[in-house]
């Protein structure tokens, strides 16, 4: 146990030292060790994470080929072709979002161009809108004259994923608020306020771990890969932002991303 009370992993070395001596070589490993499970909880992740719809995809295939082609009514065959689809374009997001996370890790912040955030936000309601179905109202508070110096894809991505997120997490008749704003302190704040499930005060900091899902079931049949706010947060750090998160459970969710005055550029409009 080390002074604070947690406990630690130590490597004991006994080597020769001179004629019938020994030195003890202790080396704390804890680090090593944890870094380690987290490689191996990934892998394992990211190993059911794609089992589950190869198991579905593998009982639709089999079904098909043991069964008489006439024998199979075009309906359910079309029923089945579509689950098929389904199954194969999500693993298909789960590599994809695997391979943005590793590029984002590849490096630590980034220089970029001005973008016009504005735009992004307004592709992005738009995006949100059309998977709502017009099941939620949208309120937007949105400054136009806020740019951000930035790289265009990555900010799309985390503005578009915290939108997507709150359509997900909100039931029918609900309301999601997008503000884009320069606080007191000239900080560019967007901000995404949902009335929707919340998320309980634990749950908080594990969010944007990857594949940390409140609710699996749930989650998984909303479309989602469980990366998305792992990207956004990997995506903010690297433009020297920060991701705040206030909740309450059956209240409402608000998922602020802050970028500091040095990435603030503000256009005439
Ligand atoms: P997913 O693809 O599962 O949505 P994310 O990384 O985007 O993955 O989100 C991780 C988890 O955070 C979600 O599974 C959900 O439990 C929770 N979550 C994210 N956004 C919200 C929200 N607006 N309201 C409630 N829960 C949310």
């Amino acid at each position: 146990l080390s002074k604070d009370g947690r406990e630690r992993s130590l490597l004991l070395q006994l080597t020769p030292y001179g004629l019938g001596q020994f030195l003890i070589v202790t080396r704390d490993v804890t680090q090593v060790e944890m870094l380690e499970t987290t490689r191996k909880d990934f892998v394992a992740n990211v190993s059911h994470e794609l089992r589950t719809p190869l198991t579905v995809l593998l009982g639709f295939l089999e079904t098909l080929q043991d069964m008489p082609a006439e024998s199979l009514p075009l309906e359910q065959r079309q029923r089945y072709e579509q689950m098929m689809l389904e199954q194969t374009r999500h693993m298909q997001s789960i590599v994809s979002d695997l391979l943005t996370l590793s590029t984002l890790e590849s490096s630590p912040t980034v220089e970029g161009e001005t973008v016009q955030v504005s735009q992004l936000i307004e592709s992005a309601l738009k995006q949100g809108e059309a998977i709502s179905g017009g099941q939620h109202s949208f309120v937007t508070d949105i400054d136009p004259r806020i740019a951000i110096q930035g790289m265009e894809t990555e900010l799309s991505s985390a503005v578009s994923n915290l939108i997507t997120n709150a359509v997900r997490y909100t039931p029918k008749d609900g309301t999601i608020t997008v503000r884009w704003y320069l606080n007191d302190s000239g900080e560019a704040c967007y901000s995404v306020q949902d009335t929707g499930i919340g998320i309980a005060a634990q749950d908080i900091p594990r969010l944007t771990e990857r594949f940390y899902r409140v609710d699996k079931g749930r989650s998984r049949s909303t479309g989602g890969t469980g990366l998305g706010l792992a990207i956004t947060k990997h995506i903010i750090v690297r433009h020297n932002a920060e991701l705040q998160i206030q909740s309450r459970l059956g209240v409402g969710s608000v998922f602020m991303l802050r970028f500091p005055k040095s990435r603030v550029r503000l256009q005439d409009c």
